[in-house]
């Protein structure tokens, strides 16, 4: 039997580190490219809208809205153009399925393009939107002020005519209290709408908040002589909730029961929780005037006031509702109305909750 002789000399050594220096190379070399790779998927997938990554002219990579783009030829000939030009280009790109998209190429280094294409329809509606918000507002803004500068004149006319002069002294007030509500509402809105929003959830006994918003309006109630009844459903589970907000929601949905029910009307608010859904169920009923079919799936919308068809003229910014919507949105629940014109009308909001203990 010979014996194996393994002769292990400096070449063979040289050998070894040779190959631990290109094996540890192509470990960096992939451990770089798989982040590299990893962090260019993190960028497209933070665009809402469609992203894609091209390397030259060819599509390397894209966002899920990015996906059925990656052949698009025009897209492929933008990215072409910006490479040869070496600059980013800004290009509409024809109507797609009836919409505009405006494509953005922007060279990132010698070989790669990123393109981002964004929906024109979707911009050129959100200025529509913010246009007409900003109208809204201004007309909104401009009425109480055209009072208050007709009265601040016409007291200036003759300081001897005492009973005019207190005349447009409460009109005056009660006018800039309507721009104070009106500009407080505006900036609830625009908290609620920022993106650094946060509830500030506790525990929470809604039932016990809703006396204490019925206690709030009840001299209101009286002054308009309605009848409130609250009907609760015995054992509620615990809710963590904003309780600033929810009170908020009440106190918007019972001023206006009260606001549009005529004197002897009544008011109905009931609580119970649907085991089912995992949610507590409030309902907040009036028998007013109610609301017109046509106007109904409006009123939920920014400065929104349904078209009154008769009776006194009520005050209001049409923002009271939006706000509700917003904070029930904000806590995972939903709100609905129904109405009758002449009979009334129902709002009805849910919110859910995580754990079954009663409270
Ligand atoms: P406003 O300050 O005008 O009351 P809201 O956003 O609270 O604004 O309500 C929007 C519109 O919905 C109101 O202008 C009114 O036309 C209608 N509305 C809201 N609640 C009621 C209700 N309980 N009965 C009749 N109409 C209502």
């Amino acid at each position: 039997m010979s014996d194996l002789i393994f002769y292990f000399g400096p070449f063979e050594l040289a050998a070894v580190i040779l190959g631990l220096i290109i094996l540890s190379t192509l470990a960096v070399t992939i451990y770089v490219r798989h982040r590299r790779l990893a962090e260019r998927v993190h960028l497209l997938d933070g665009f809402p809208f469609p992203a894609i990554l091209y390397r030259n002219s060819r599509s390397l990579l894209s966002n899920a809205e990015g996906k059925d783009w990656k052949k698009n030829l025009e897209l492929q000939a933008l990215v072409t153009e910006a490479q040869y030009e070496n600059q980013n280009i800004l290009r509409t790109i024809p109507a797609v399925e009836g919409q505009s998209y405006q494509a953005r190429a922007i060279r990132l280094s010698k070989n790669h393009t990123l393109v981002l294409l964004e929906d024109m329809g979707a911009a050129q509606r959100q200025q529509a939107f913010y246009r007409n918000f900003i109208q809204n507002v201004s007309h909104e803004l401009k009425t109480p002020l055209t009072i208050i500068q007709g009265h601040a004149a016409k007291m200036g006319e003759d300081p001897e005519d005492r009973e005019g002069w207190l005349t447009s002294y409460r009109i005056i007030r009660d006018e800039a209290q309507r721009l104070t509500q009106l500009v407080d509402n505006l900036l609830t809105l625009a908290r609620l709408e920022s993106p650094s929003f946060t509830l500030e959830r506790t525990p929470l006994n809604f039932a016990a908040l809703l006396e204490e918003a019925i206690l709030q309006i009840s001299d209101l109630a009286e002054e308009r002589q309605l009848a409130i009844s609250l009907n609760l459903s015995p054992g509620f589970p615990h809710l963590k909730a904003d309780r600033a907000r929810l009170k908020q929601v009440v106190l918007n949905l019972l001023d206006n029961a009260i606001k549009y029910t005529p004197h002897g009307g009544e008011l109905t608010i009931s609580l119970r929780p649907d085991e089912k859904a995992k949610e507590l169920v409030c309902v907040v009923q009036d028998t007013g005037e109610g609301i017109p079919a046509d106007d109904l799936p409006y009123i939920f919308d920014e400065l929104y006031r349904a078209r009154r068809v008769k009776g006194r003229p009520v005050e209001g910014s049409g923002l009271g509702l939006t706000i509700a919507q917003q904070i029930i949105h904000a806590h995972g629940g939903e709100i609905s109305v129904q109405s009758v014109l002449n009979q009334g009308s129902t709002f009805t909001f849910t919110l859910p909750y995580a754990s079954d203990k009663e409270e």
